[in-house]
């Protein structure tokens, strides 16, 4: 099963280069370490690395994920899309659930065969990069760029 720890997913789609200036050894070792999924004590949580998925309903078949606001949507609907993709074999058919909270928005979230394949590029693309670690300059926008943590970094 393809694992990486899931906040890489959202940096890959708010910029390529996030992933080159994060703490880029730690990340990588993590996404090779990952092994158990979940914790067999307690099946309302899954744990991925030092993540807990926020809510299993089980009535509902559900994987929720909150989100205080959702600014970031395709990092987080294809970070959801992960938890499903890696839980599948435990929690068959579940489907997920993303909740804006101060959006008041709600997104079901669906893990079809071609939001799959679509996943595991992702997946493979984000290793790829951070591999390589080269900097891209051309992903250097003023409009994002004054927004991001990384920008003394990567302004130098
Ligand atoms: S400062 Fe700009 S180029 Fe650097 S990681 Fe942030 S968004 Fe990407």
């Amino acid at each position: 099963m393809n694992t990486l720890e899931p906040n890489l997913i959202k940096e890959y789609f708010y910029c390529h280069n996030r992933l080159i200036v994060k703490d880029l050894q730690k990340s990588f070792n993590k996404f090779i370490a990952i092994g158990n999924i979940y914790d067999k004590s307690n099946l309302n949580k899954i744990k991925l690395g030092n993540f807990e998925i926020d809510e299993i309903d089980y009535n509902n078949k559900l994987i929720i994920e909150r989100k205080k606001r959702i600014s970031n949507f395709e990092g987080s609907k294809f970070q959801l899309l992960y938890y499903l993709y890696l839980t599948k074999n435990i929690y068959k058919n579940f489907s997920g659930l993303l909740i804006g909270i101060e959006d008041n928005k709600k997104y079901s979230i669906i893990l079809t065969q071609q939001k799959e394949k679509e996943l595991l590029i992702i997946l493979d693309e984000i290793k790829s990069i951070m591999l390589r670690g080269k900097f891209n300059n051309n992903l250097l926008i003023e409009s994002k760029c004054r927004n991001c943590g990384m920008y003394d970094f990567c302004n130098f």
